[in-house]
């Protein structure tokens, strides 16, 4: 391609990825968008205008060289361009797909100041695609044993990163994880119209390759604690990465219904238990013709798309408008075109069952917003207006807490009132010695890619504990029950392996 000056490239308009047809795609759980062909992946990349100093690195919390992966595919480079991302990201092919970027790297992007920003995260995918594809990857040298050995607790994006971090660093390592398989939300939660589950078989292929060990069906707290790794184990140090996986309900009358699902029940018997495939799988799944989602967030909408997909009619219930819903833009408009009910502002007060305990209708309380408050924002507020519609089945989508089992069976290990584990927030350390934790555990339910910068952050570190160059200072470690989690600060020692 003949090289452009930063005008010719500002004027190249933004190429959309094609999707598939709406219609079409609710019948099936086929990944809803196309990928870019070679052509359109060079197109887009060529609107990248190689800032000298590119805000979109710093705006992804693994930093990767996004300028020089974007420049590889504009010279028709993809193999080259996905070996550049694995240099700092090493599950491209599901922040292809997953990653927030409208509030990350496409945020700041400057081609975006003036229109739409460069397609970052379209090209990622197709970069990773390539190489999944085309058989170009190239597996990491590994270094001679160190003789150190870790555990990491759960195998999501963070269990994961850290192993890989860890394993390169020539250190032994073993995943534990709760479930029979690894991947963590992005295997039980994310549906697979958004993320295909081979890709994290893959990956998780790849740290099998390496010499990393996964032991399933293992909840560590229960079945073995924290001590028993520490001292009987003789691991030299543990990583939790487990998650926030415990749901949250409203407290209203009749949740306890036949019927009524929290998203993450919903999710993972569906997916993960294979209940899409009912009866050759044999997970039952009471799935019903009417089914109402509680909650506009991006799971909420997961469920909504999963819903539709079995066939019923589905409702989504938010007490806010559509201006407020916390989904994604790009999540919100895929549900919308997927031929779905939407009930705003109105608020969830009664599930209503039948005489068989069996979920018969929600009833809502119709809400109106007040004018916004000292924040800016608007409350919404009962009109005392009600309405109630026939459903069979409720999923409430309104977030997870951190997982309790190993706080609760490891006093040491220090949390605040909400249960987020608190650490030091550079180095990832926990209260208790040789235990470090990141992801969703210490941030409250987040993203997969802040998930993984959080566990690089901690694997830097846990590398730095092994070589006894990090000393063990625990006075950084928030002690006030109120403190919050982890707010993302950063990238620390990442890069230095
Ligand atoms: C439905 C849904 C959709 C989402 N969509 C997106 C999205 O599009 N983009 C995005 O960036 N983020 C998304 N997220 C959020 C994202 O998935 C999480 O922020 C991310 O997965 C957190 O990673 P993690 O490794 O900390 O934890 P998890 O992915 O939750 O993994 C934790 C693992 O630890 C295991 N575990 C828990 N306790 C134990 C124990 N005691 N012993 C052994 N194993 C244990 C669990 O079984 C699990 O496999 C979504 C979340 C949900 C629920």
């Amino acid at each position: 391609m003949a090289e452009l000056n930063t005008k010719q490239k500002m004027a190249i308009p933004y190429v959309h990825m094609p999707l598939h047809d709406a219609a079409k795609r609710v019948t099936n759980f086929e990944e809803v968008p196309v990928g870019y062909t070679m052509e359109q992946a060079m197109t887009e990349a060529q609107r990248c205008i190689q800032c000298k100093k590119p805000a979109c690195i710093d705006g992804c919390p693994v930093g990767i060289a996004i300028p020089d992966f974007l420049k590889l595919i504009e010279e028709g480079k993809p193999a080259e361009a996905a070996k550049k991302i694995r240099e700092t990201n090493f599950l491209p092919a599901a922040c292809g797909r997953v990653c927030p970027q409208d509030k990350q790297c496409q945020a700041v992007c400057v081609v975006g100041k003036k229109g739409d920003a460069v397609g970052i995260g379209g090209l990622e995918r197709f970069a990773a695609d390539w190489e999944r594809t085309h058989g170009t990857f190239t597996p990491p040298v590994i270094p001679p044993s160190t003789g150190k050995k870790v555990a990491i607790v759960g195998s999501g994006p963070a269990g994961l990163t850290a192993a890989y971090e860890l394993r390169i660093r020539g250190h032994e390592v073993i995943v534990f994880e709760a479930f029979h398989r690894g991947g963590g939300v992005m295997v039980y939660g994310i549906p697979r119209f958004r993320l295909p589950l081979e890709i994290i078989d893959e990956d998780i292929k790849m740290l099998e390759n390496m010499g990393v060990q996964f032991v399933y069906d293992m909840i560590i707290g229960k079945v073995l604690t924290l001590d028993d790794l520490l001292q009987n184990e003789k691991f030299d140090a543990v990583f939790i990465a487990s998650g926030a996986g415990l749901p949250k309900m409203l407290g209203i009358k009749g949740e306890n219904a036949n019927g009524v699902y929290s998203a993450n029940e919903y999710l993972t018997r569906i997916y993960l238990m294979q209940a899409m495939k009912f009866p050759r799988y044999s997970t039952p799944l009471y799935q019903g013709k009417r089914v109402g989602v509680i909650g506009a967030g991006n799971t909420g909408m997961d469920v909504l798309r999963t819903a539709k997909r079995l066939g019923a009619e589905v409702t989504c219930y938010y007490r806010r408008t559509r201006a407020e819903a916390p989904a994604r833009t790009e999540e919100l408009e895929h549900a919308e075109q997927e031929f779905l009910n939407w009930k705003w502002l109105h608020n969830p007060v009664e599930i209503i069952a039948d005489e068989n305990n069996f979920v018969k209708q929600i009833k809502c309380e119709k809400m109106a917003l007040s004018e916004p408050d000292e924040s800016g924002r608007r409350k919404p507020i009962g009109t005392g207006e009600f309405v109630y519609d026939d459903v069979d089945t409720i999923v409430f989508s309104l977030g997870c807490d951190v997982n309790p089992i190993i706080p609760s069976t490891d006093k040491e290990v220090r949390i605040n009132k909400w249960g987020i584990i608190m650490v030091d927030h550079v180095t990832c350390q926990t209260s208790k010695k040789g235990v470090f934790a990141g992801g969703d555990a210490i941030t409250g339910g987040s993203t997969v890619i802040l998930a993984m910068g959080q566990a690089k952050n901690a694997a830097a570190a846990i590398d730095k504990y092994l070589k006894n160059e990090l000393k063990w200072e625990t006075a950084s470690i928030p002690t006030d029950p109120n403190a919050s989690g982890v707010q993302w600060a950063g990238r620390f020692a990442q890069g230095k392996r």
